[in-house]
């Protein structure tokens, strides 16, 4: 696990304070984030939209900023377009992570939850969203993104489940976590993901996943 010089730390947290308070000036984007649901959830995840790029971040200008947050503070950042195109139809990639950062698993507060299961989400949003819904969660930033150590994090829950969209990349999600850390995969309803059901049918959508 690489560990973060104490001016990285800093960085990553003036970074973070920034573009909150960008964000609590650009009702669009906070526009947007309501019709994900995660209009109540800007504080708990400190999410922000860079506006004023903190030097080196010039590159993620206009999109959402996704603190890493940790008991110890905020260690990465990814940034996910805010464009209102289908970014593959442009070749806009959706998501960019920080430069010279490293791969962390997302929301790992949530290791701290006195739960006897967790969810293993692809992606950032999915793993909020369950978060809200009152269900641990975290979040790895897609299949590839996977690190072995990951796994140490997750050993002391009795049932780990894994929260693959319902396509390939999601099925080779559920592959891979059950052959890592057995994980169960849940199943969503066609053509939705955790975000996708929370938004139409709040928590419970998500809790009958888990309890069905
Ligand atoms: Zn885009």
């Amino acid at each position: 696990m690489q560990t973060l010089s104490a001016e990285q730390r800093r960085f990553f947290e003036q970074a973070a304070t920034t573009y909150r308070a960008d964000l609590a000036a650009d009702t669009a984007a906070q526009g947007y984030l309501t019709s994900r649901g995660l209009g109540g959830a800007l504080d708990t995840f400190r999410l922000g939209v860079v506006r004023r790029p903190l030097v080196g971040h010039e590159q993620y200008q206009g999109r959402l900023a996704i603190p890493y947050l940790t008991p110890a503070g905020v260690v990465n950042m990814r940034f996910r377009c805010l464009q209102p195109h289908d970014c593959k139809a442009v070749d806009c990639p959706k998501y960019l992570s920080a430069d010279g950062a490293g791969t962390n698993l997302y929301n790992v507060l949530d290791l701290k939850k006195d739960s006897p299961f967790i969810v293993v989400c692809e992606g950032e949003i999915d793993a909020m969203s369950f978060s809200l819904a009152g269900i641990p969660a975290v979040g790895v930033p897609g299949v590839d993104a996977w690190q072995k150590h990951f796994a140490r994090c997750l050993e002391d829950f009795e049932v780990i489940y894994s929260a693959g969209d319902g396509d390939k990349a999601g099925s080779k999600f559920n592959s891979l976590l059950s052959r890592e850390v057995k994980a169960r995969p849940l199943r969503f309803p066609r053509g939705m993901d955790a975000n996708a059901l929370y938004v139409k049918e709040g928590a419970g959508g998500l809790r009958r996943l888990i309890e069905g």
